[in-house]
Parts: C-alpha cells; sequence; structure tokens
C-alpha cells in the first residue's frame, strides 16, 4: 500500500464528542428553534464569564455586528472609524447600513488599531468606533474609551476572535457599549457557524431583544412582562436554532482544555522561532503588558510579500498550510474609490507580510516539530 502523507491543515475544527449527545437531547426534547434550553445554558455560562447587561447567542458574528449597527442606529451620514486591517464583516455591517468609513492604521509593532490616530479621524459625523482585537489581543482599550467619551461615541468591539481572552483583567467584549463574539469552525470555540451578542451599554438591552426577535417583543412576552406579542421595531432573525446551541454548550464545557492546549502550541512556536528572530529573519508577535494571550492566532512577520511566497511555497513543499490573513479593506475592489485616499502603511505592511501557522488542538508534538524545522531550514 502506498503510504500518502497528509498534509498539515492551517485548521481542523477540534470535536470535544459530547456534542451529538447535547443535539440528541434537544432532539428529544422536541424543541429546536431559537432561544430554547441548550440557548440559555450558553446564555447563563456567558453572561458570568463576561458581566455584561444581556447576552444574545447569534447565526453568526456577521449578524452580531449587524445588530450593533441597527443598535446604534447607523445610518446615510454616519461615519464609523474601523481599521482596515480586519475581516470585511467589521465593516460590512456598517455599510449595510450606508454609513461612510473612515479606516484606521495598525499600530507600528501590532496589527490593532493604533489609538493614537484615531481622535484625527473624528468629525461632526462621527457616530461610533469598531475596534477588533487581533489575534485575540486587546486594543489599547482605556484610550479608545476615553477619545469615545470626549467624543461622545459608540464604541464596538469586534471579538471574534477574544473567547477567553483579557485587556487588564477583564474579559476582552466586556469593555465597549456592545461586542461581538464568533464561534465559526475557524476560532476557538465553534458551532459551524454562530455567534453572540454582548451588551454591555443597559440602554442597547430591550431593544437588542427585539432586534434580534425579529422586531417583536416577543421575549418580554414570555417572561410575562406584556400581555400581547407584537412588531415592536425593525429587526430581523439573528437567533440560532438551539442545535446550533447544544453544539456550543458542549464545547464552552470544555473551554479551559481547548485553550490550554491552543495555548501550549503558540508557545511550542515562539520558544522554537525566537533565535530567528534573534538573528532578524521573521518578527515575532510581542505581547503587550496588558495583552493576555488565547492562543488564536500565531503569527510570524516575514520582510517582504516577496519572501512570504517563497515561505509559503516551502512550507507546502513540506506538506505544511500556512496562510496570510487580510487584505486591506480600504484599497479593497469594493471600497477603494470610495476611501479618502490616505495610505494607511501600518495596515499595509500587516497585509503583506503576515504569516499565520497552524493553529488547532488536533496537532501532534511530531507535527509541530516538523512546521518548526521546516521554518528554521528554509532561513539556513
Ligand atoms: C471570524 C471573524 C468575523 C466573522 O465571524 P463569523 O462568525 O464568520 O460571521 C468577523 N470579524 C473578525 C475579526 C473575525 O475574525
Amino acid at each position: 500500500m502506498e503510504i500518502v502523507k497528509e498534509m498539515i491543515r492551517f485548521n481542523q475544527p477540534f470535536i470535544t464528542g459530547k456534542e451529538i449527545e447535547y443535539i440528541q437531547d434537544c432532539i428529544e426534547q422536541g424543541r429546536l428553534s431559537g432561544n430554547g434550553k441548550y440557548t440559555k445554558l450558553c446564555h447563563t455560562i456567558f453572561q458570568k464569564m463576561l458581566g455584561s447587561k444581556k447576552v444574545l447567542l447569534t447565526t453568526s458574528c456577521t449578524d452580531a455586528l449587524e445588530m450593533t449597527s441597527l443598535l446604534a442606529d447607523i445610518k446615510f451620514g454616519d461615519e464609523v472609524i474601523i481599521p482596515s486591517y480586519t475581516f470585511v464583516s467589521s465593516a460590512n455591517a456598517y455599510v449595510l447600513r450606508d454609513a461612510t468609513i473612515r479606516f484606521a492604521d495598525s499600530e507600528e509593532d501590532f496589527p490593532n488599531i493604533d489609538a493614537d490616530k484615531i481622535e484625527e479621524l473624528i468629525t461632526p459625523k462621527t457616530k461610533a468606533i469598531v475596534v477588533v482585537h487581533y489575534a485575540g489581543a486587546a486594543c489599547d482599550m482605556d484610550k479608545i474609551m476615553s477619545i469615545a467619551k470626549k467624543h461622545n461615541l459608540v464604541v464596538i468591539e469586534d471579538a471574534a476572535q477574544c473567547i477567553d481572552s483579557y485587556y487588564k483583567g477583564k474579559p476582552l467584549g466586556s469593555i465597549g457599549d456592545m461586542s461581538a463574539f464568533s464561534f465559526h469552525e475557524t476560532k476557538n470555540i465553534i458551532s459551524g457557524e454562530g455567534g453572540l451578542l454582548a451588551v454591555n451599554n443597559p440602554d442597547f438591552v430591550s431593544h437588542a431583544e427585539i432586534i434580534w426577535e425579529k422586531g417583536t417583543n416577543r421575549a418580554a412576552f414570555y417572561r410575562g412582562e406584556t400581555d400581547k406579542y407584537t412588531w415592536v421595531d425593525r429587526g430581523s432573525s439573528f437567533l440560532p436554532s438551539d442545535i446550533t446551541a447544544a453544539f456550543l454548550y458542549a464545547q464552552l464545557l470544555q473551554l479551559e482544555e481547548i485553550q490550554k492546549k491552543r495555548v501550549s502550541i503558540w508557545d511550542f512556536y515562539y520558544e522554537n522561532l525566537k533565535e530567528l528572530e534573534s538573528k532578524g529573519k521573521v518578527k515575532l508577535p510581542k505581547l503587550k503588558e496588558y495583552q493576555s494571550n488565547n492562543g488564536h492566532v500565531f503569527f510570524l512577520q516575514t520582510d517582504s510579500i516577496d519572501q512570504r511566497d517563497d515561505l509559503i511555497q516551502h512550507l507546502k513543499k513540506n506538506e505544511i498550510m500556512a496562510v496570510f490573513h487580510y487584505l486591506t479593506l480600504h484599497d479593497s475592489p469594493f471600497y477603494a474609490k470610495k476611501h479618502d485616499g490616505r495610505s494607511l502603511p501600518n495596515a499595509r505592511k500587516f497585509g503583506d507580510t503576515l504569516l499565520r501557522l497552524p493553529l488547532h488542538a488536533n496537532l501532534s508534538e511530531q507535527d509541530l516539530n516538523h512546521i518548526a524545522t521546516a521554518i528554521n531550514s528554509f532561513y539556513e
């Protein structure tokens, strides 16, 4: 028999084994639509984890971001400040409500939004700042929250990558007015597709529930707070089926084990590549004192886009999938003509040189040694 060497995948969904049990139970209960038993179990866990005023499971992080756009009442003429180095959904949610996006540059040494460059983008039309904690590592939140307070702006955290990560001890997603998490299969804990809206500012709580349930007061009705279940505002179907919640519940119960494994892989890469860094061959992520590491992404930076392409090819020849990340949104085909023309050199640099290494809970020690050896041999 021919032995075919398998590619080391960049990502592979980690399954705890309990998912099917909870889904089975969900089926036996005969209650499959949204806001059922497992949705409530997940809500209780997230509520405790984040201490938010309200948490609501959503069908995706993209949908949770769209909810924040409705909640902040974003409309034509409003401006929203968003980092250019991020996933399309961070901006698309506000573009759907006809906002103008003012793209901000990244920090020099990390992909996160540069808090020192936010204030110069604020105009009388600015309504919100969207921050993205790249790789689950916090933005400079004290600075950002104080700018927002001074100018009366809403702060939305795109916390898609932020499960179990902290800023000065506070969970990411619990700091801004509201935040959005993702449980897409590429994230640390997953439900296939899935997300969470966390509302921290009490002013948005009752509205969030209404938007979540198709613009109706159904949630209040079920709590017995109103005697009519009716259409009260704009909304959509943002809640996932309880089958999705049952899957997520299994993952949440194993969060600690999953995180331990992911962080240990991250640490392995750091330990085994730091010599390359000290020789000036690559740059490794430098976490600031206020950032925690949740093992979501391990990235390095090459010297140039060409060197990155060569390294990707070299790794592919060694059966390793490594991938770059975002193409900057300000010069994307969709937004380039609408962008105000400012160049965003740091965001561009991360677009050109950042490379992510395989990181998932199924990687073996042998896989990791093989990856580290292949990267080191490329630079020899
Ligand atoms: C994954 C991700 C999203 C989108 O999440 P979905 O759940 O797939 O909608 C949005 N923003 C960032 C920063 C992400 O990493």
